[in-house]
């Protein structure tokens, strides 16, 4: 079987280089005699590894050194009730944007552990956009802000940084993180699953503004613990050691490449060749304001829905695949994640000219 153009959400593609390394890496021995999966997180040659990963995504992503940066478990949706768990620190409520289906499970979860003031909501237009910061609607005494920087099912992308003064801010960037330059001193805290744009699942990245840490709920696990977790580099309980390797293996990939500047060039010529398409058709129509668009989870609809099940089918034979929209958008989404190459995007717009071109 060939290698397609995967389109998924997520889990979603890798660089094939970073793929043919850690194809190597199953069977190669280190020093120890031991395989990368085989190590003790605790040995000298894991911990090697571990503190080049931090310190790869640390120059990447120009983190300052009042941020710990932790290697966790429990996906972006264990962080829904980690977050509230470590950053109410005695206060009753934290505002919420909510953007999307990935805010509203945020905003379900929080509500378990505090009073959830949701500042601003675009659900009353389907969550096609992001609401103006003159709408929202902050409370000072908030423990903190928070938003889903990108909205992977609906594809409603932050281009600007909210200014929430002395409360932090805090958000989910499961599905950009590493897309471009992120101005870390802004955000208090941020966080995110790895197998959207950073590697394989089962590993969570948080990167957290040290001042924040050390006033859990009382009963936080241990493990979900910033603050011991911090202290320990990672290291409370076992990490996901392998995935943190290949996470590894892309930030080396990243900055080969020529970091995240060079990386946000790529991935808007990317999404300018799907959305310059979608906005010259009317065969096919993107649902999110313009301004809003997100470069990495592109949704669009076919005006005539009733050849979803045909440009689906059609589009698996070019070789293009996990096309299908999610359910509360209908129609098509298109991933356009750092690992996806630009030949897979002009793929993608080629078959859907064509398939205009047979049905229009
Ligand atoms: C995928 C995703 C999640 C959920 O991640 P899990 O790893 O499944 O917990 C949360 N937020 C956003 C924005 C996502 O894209």
């Amino acid at each position: 079987m060939s290698r397609v153009y995967n389109f998924s959400a997520g889990p979603a593609v890798l660089p094939e280089p970073v793929l043919e390394q850690a194809a190597a890496a199953l069977l190669a021995c280190h020093a120890s005699g031991m395989t990368v999966m085989e190590m003790s997180h605790r040995g000298r040659e894991f911990i090697a590894i571990h503190a080049q990963a931090e310190a790869d995504l640390r120059e990447l992503m120009a983190i300052p050194a009042n941020y710990k940066v932790l290697f966790l478990q429990g996906g972006a949706a264990g962080q829904f009730a980690v977050v509230p768990m470590n950053l109410l620190r005695g206060k009753h409520g934290a505002d919420y944007v909510n953007t999307g289906q990935w805010s509203k499970k945020a905003i379900g979860e929080a509500k378990k552990y505090c009073k959830v003031n949701v500042a601003a909501s675009s659900e009353d237009a389907n969550f096609s956009y992001v609401p103006r910061a003159e709408k929202w609607k902050l409370d000072p005494q908030a423990a903190y802000v928070h938003i889903t920087s990108n909205e992977t099912i609906g594809g409603v992308e932050f281009y600007w940084i909210p200014a929430t003064g002395e409360v932090p801010l805090v958000s989910d960037m499961s599905s950009h993180i590493l897309s471009r330059p992120m101005e870390v001193s802004r955000y208090g805290l941020i966080y995110a699953g790895a197998q959207k744009n950073i590697g394989p699942a089962g590993l969570t990245i948080v990167i957290v503004r040290e001042d924040l840490l050390g006033q859990p709920l009382p009963t936080t696990p241990s493990v979900f613990d910033y603050k011991v977790q911090a202290e320990a580099d990672s290291m409370h309980n076992t990490p996901p050691t392998f995935a943190v390797y290949i996470a590894g293996l892309v930030f080396q990939w990243l900055k080969k490449l020529g970091g995240l500047k060079k990386m946000e060039e790529i991935n808007a010529a990317k999404a300018r060749l799907v959305y310059d398409y979608l906005d010259q058709t009317e065969f096919y129509h993107s649902p999110v304001a313009r301004e809003d668009r997100s470069r990495m989870n592109i949704p669009f609809t076919l005006r005539n829905a009733a050849l979803d099940g045909e440009f689906l089918k059609q589009a698996e034979r070019h070789g293009l695949t996990q096309l299908k929209g999610h359910r509360s958008v209908g129609g098509m989404r298109a991933s356009l994640y750092n690992a996806m190459p630009i030949e897979g995007v002009h793929a993608l717009v080629a078959f859907m000219r064509e398939f205009e071109r047979n049905h229009g």
